[in-house]
């Protein structure tokens, strides 16, 4: 080996990792719940960003240790699949991380570690699955409720209120059966901003809202009853490819030649008039000589609209996208009750409102600054997906710790039933997961072992969905306070935080080009980290 590599073999190795992989979850932890504190973080141009979001957090950070590199993946993971729980998933790896250090420090052998937890996981998912209870799409209060338990931040309750309404309507109007499943396409929800207003002027569009006003001044601004024509085609005569030159010699072959242009121009302004009509939505350019047509026609018309927008577009009216002028026909026409052109913030918007039974929608979020419409953008598209995944699955739980805590009792019987040294990491894979409702007693200034014992107990009653209640500091039910989540949410959190765990756990060899940042691999490797704290 060169000269300019690092390697740290076994023991070292795994205390190494598994040293950086708790100082990720140690990071994000206290952000933890609706009581969850802030993280500040500065970039080198010194652009501030202040979220509580975990995954947020972790992108910003930058982080170079590549055992804390995999923590921060299952993050991204969580986001990705469900949009929210990355704070979860994080912090039970970290636990899990920890209590398989302590089976490392009494000589378990980490193939012993990883065989138990891989067992605990795929019960964990089990349990989870008998625990869930069902949920419809017409399930309005469970489905705010998910919405609004996802939707933590600086908004007020009347607020959340709104946008979880909103959300589920969305959700809900796009939300398309295939068989005996529902699928939902987020994509189908067009999330617009505009500065201006406050977020309780943010509505639901049941129809498109486009950032381009209509091209010509001479046009109605609004047209009830549209029928509109999607067309992908210029409506504009082609320039000649070829370096072909026209030579006009007289005054009449100019006349003839611009006649000639016009007519061809106008014949398009007729094959949209054919097809009755009466809003024109272009994904090419439109001649400023169509633009004069169009508008003596009464016609609404804008150009240079997104493909994703016309795809929409489509979606929500019914339309379908002609490919060429010629092709347009009455049969390709969509409806909305009104297409309009409004001032929003200062700027020119087309509404495509009140389609019937759109495919796609827009939520048009309103907020006073850019940094409050930013929040609630992130905010809300997290929610978009976490209701999503409520009505694909159809399966809710409880949240506050309640479901962390079912596994964590399910574990320990099940633990029983395995023996030998498995059993002890089946154990251990259980204590972990007393790391959620812990974290959230804690970051809700509360006592975490008084409220953990009251609601171990309370499980073991049979009181499946109780939890920490941290607005009042009791234990509560949960599904009577409304703090409700997919089940896949949960899900997700125990697989991917058990599979980076497991992969950690296996590593006994770190071999690096370069420096992995000083003795213990952390300090500036691991990109400025805390001390650990005794969890
Ligand atoms: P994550 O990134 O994991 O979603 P959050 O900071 O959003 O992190 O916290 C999610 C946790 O907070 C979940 O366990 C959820 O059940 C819990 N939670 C949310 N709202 C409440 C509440 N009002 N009372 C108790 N727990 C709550
Ligand atoms: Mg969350």
């Amino acid at each position: 080996m060169g000269e300019d590599v690092e390697r740290i073999l076994g023991r070292d190795a795994q205390r190494m990792n598994i040293l950086a992989g708790r100082a990720v979850a140690e990071i994000v932890r206290s952000t933890l719940g609706p009581k969850g504190m802030d993280k500040m973080l500065v970039d080198s141009l010194g652009d501030i960003v202040v979220t509580g979001d975990g995954v947020t957090i972790l992108k910003e950070m930058e982080i170079g240790h590549p055992a804390a590199k995999m923590v921060v993946e299952v993050a991204k993971v969580q986001e990705d699949e469900v949009g929210d729980g990355t704070t979860t998933s994080v912090v039970l790896t970290g636990a899990m991380l920890q209590k398989a250090e302590d089976l490392l420090n009494q000589q378990i052998h980490p193939a012993v570690i990883v065989n138990g937890y891989r067992l605990a996981s795929e019960k964990a998912l089990k349990i989870l699955a008998d625990l869930a209870t069902d949920v419809k799409t017409g399930d309005d209060t469970v489905l705010k409720n998910v919405a609004k338990t996802s939707m933590k931040g600086r908004i007020t309750e009347s607020e959340s209120e709104k946008l979880a309404g909103i959300v589920v309507s969305a959700v809900r109007k796009v939300s398309v059966t295939e068989g005996k499943s529902i699928k939902v396409d987020i994509d189908d929800i067009k999330v617009e901003k505009k500065s201006g207003g406050s977020l309780e002027n943010t509505e639901l569009i049941e129809g498109i809202v486009i950032d381009k006003e209509r091209v010509h001044a001479g046009m109605p601004k609004s047209i009830t009853k549209a029928k509109i024509a999607l067309v992908n085609a210029a409506f504009e005569i082609e320039k000649t490819e070829t370096e072909a030159e026209i030579r006009i010699t007289s005054p009449d072959q100019l006349q003839a030649f611009m006649k000639q242009e016009e007519n061809m121009l106008k014949d398009m302004v007729e094959k949209v008039m054919k097809s009755g009509a009466n809003v024109l939505i272009c994904q090419k350019g439109i001649d400023d000589l169509a633009q004069h047509y169009l508008a003596k026609a009464g016609v609404f018309a804008i150009r240079r609209v997104k493909e994703s927008d016309m795809t929409k577009l489509s979606k929500a009216t019914g339309a379908r996208v002609a490919s060429t002028i010629s092709d347009l026909s009455e049969k390709d026409i969509g409806y909305s009750a009104q297409v309009e052109e409004m001032k929003i913030g200062g700027e020119a918007m087309t509404f495509v409102r009140g389609c019937k039974d759109p495919k796609a929608v827009t939520i048009l979020i309103r907020g006073g600054t850019q940094h409050i419409i930013d929040e609630a953008d992130r905010s809300l598209s997290d929610t978009i997906k976490v209701v999503g995944a409520a009505v694909e699955s159809g399966k809710v739980v409880a949240g506050g710790g309640s479901p962390e805590i079912e596994v964590s009792l399910g574990l320990k019987k099940y633990a029983a039933t395995v023996g030998g040294r498995e059993q002890l990491a089946i154990e251990a894979f259980a204590g972990a997961m007393e790391i959620i409702p812990r974290s959230l007693a804690e970051n809700g200034g509360l006592d975490p072992i008084d409220l953990l014992v009251k609601l171990k107990a309370s499980h073991d009653k049979g009181q499946k969905s109780s939890g920490i209640n941290v607005m009042e500091g009791t234990v509560s039910d949960m599904f009577k306070i409304g703090v409700i989540e997919p089940l896949k949410v949960k899900t997700q959190a125990i697989k991917s935080a058990s599979e980076a765990a497991m992969m950690i756990l296996k590593i006994d060899d770190v071999i690096a080009a370069g420096n992995l940042g000083g003795a213990g691999g952390m300090g500036g490797g691991a990109g400025g980290m805390p001390p650990m704290p005794d969890m």
